[in-house]
């Protein structure tokens, strides 16, 4: 049995598997990146079958944060081409979630670049939330909004969000060396936050800013400190005009061996291939579907996708079935950490306040 094999084992089991561990993962070299693939995929077939979730990103406010995130494309001084307005309303909202279900969507994403939100942008997003219950009681919604502070958390919560993602992005060691404006600890807090207020806390890390090795193992063990339930890894889009334009580190196995990491060490939550798959992963595409259990369906914050109707063919191609509304994405021991709305808005029930 290879020593990934062993390690497959042990996350089934639910037992933890260690730093050096997921360094072993990631130190592989390519003659075994099939090894390291079965691993990995024994473990996601073992809870999650052959289903892939698929999510649906609407940047509600792009471009112009204040932050100055080195891998961000809508940070301060950022001179990405990329479009730039301000709050969506919530018709333009529901147009563009509706685009999403129709293609299969189980999740919708609603991000707005900044630091963080007002109580004026709360109440607006509430609202928009509140829309998307009302016209799509089954999907859920996820809120990606920056910090959190001042009951901002249970607000969104009683709006009806059934998520907030709010990513750890790199480690504590690495973290100056990708943002000035805020810390490590920030980012925890707001997921710490989250979490306390009922919501599903998402949260994940960008691969391919010049960390090394150490540094994707420790933030993928932060993660599991957090018990986050879903961990969307990100592969860094260098976009012309970012502190990180020259950064065209990743190749596709370094891509699956850094999925195939996060799958061993984060056994039965949601794992997410996220921003960059294409970029990165190209022909192997398919082959992250062995190891994550969701995609996101379509474009990006800020870039192209690979087109939706390209993204379903993959997921059939490879033996894969799109996760339906009413199937629970979580196994069986972690059911009711995610909490669709029943009540409140769109239903006879009265809202939980
Ligand atoms: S806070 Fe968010 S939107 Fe702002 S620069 Fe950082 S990652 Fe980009």
């Amino acid at each position: 049995m290879s020593p990934f094999m062993k390690l497959a084992g042990k996350a089934i089991a639910r037992e933890s598997i260690t730093r050096e561990e997921a360094l072993s993962v990631l130190r592989s070299d390519d003659g075994e990146i099939l090894e390291v693939i079965a691993a990995g995929h024994r473990v996601r077939r073992h809870y999650f079958g052959n289903r892939v979730k698929l999510n649906y990103l609407v940047n509600l406010k792009s471009g112009l944060c204040p932050e100055d995130c080195g891998y961000c494309s809508q940070r301060s001084g950022s001179q990405a081409d990329i479009l730039k307005y301000t709050w969506l309303k919530p018709d333009e909202v529901l147009s563009v979630t509706a685009a999403g279900v129709a293609g299969g969507a189980k999740r919708v994403c609603l991000v707005g670049s900044g630091r963080g939100p007002t109580d004026g942008d709360v109440e607006r997003v509430s609202r928009t939330i509140e829309a998307i219950k009302e016209r799509h009681p089954d999907v859920e919604v996820c809120a990606c909004l920056g910090f959190l502070s001042d009951g901002k958390a249970e607000r969104l919560r009683q709006a009806g969000a059934d998520a907030y993602s709010h990513n750890l992005n790199t480690a504590r060691a690495n973290y100056g060396n990708i943002c000035s404006t805020h810390d490590f600890d920030d980012r925890v807090d707001t997921v710490t936050q989250a979490k306390a207020a009922g919501m599903s806390p998402c949260s994940g890390l960008i691969a391919g800013m010049g960390e090394r090795d150490e540094d994707l193992a420790d933030v993928a063990l932060a993660l599991r400190e957090l018990d986050v339930e879903s961990v969307p890894v990100n592969f860094l889009i260098p976009f012309q005009g970012t502190p990180l334009a020259g950064e065209w580190r990743l190749t596709p196995n370094r891509c699956l061996r850094i999925l195939a990491m996060v799958r061993l060490v984060h056994p039965d939550v949601e794992v997410r291939v996220a921003g960059g798959r294409e970029l990165h992963l190209r022909t192997l595409q398919p082959l992250a579907l062995y190891l994550a259990n969701s995609i996101f369906l379509g474009d990006y914050l800020t870039s192209e996708g690979q087109e939706g109707h390209l993204d379903l063919k993959m997921i059939e191609d490879a033996g894969f079935v799109v996760e339906g509304a009413g199937e629970r994405t979580l196994p069986e021991h972690r059911f009711g950490d995610v909490r669709s709305r029943k009540r409140g808005a769109g239903t006879d029930l009265p809202a939980n306040a």
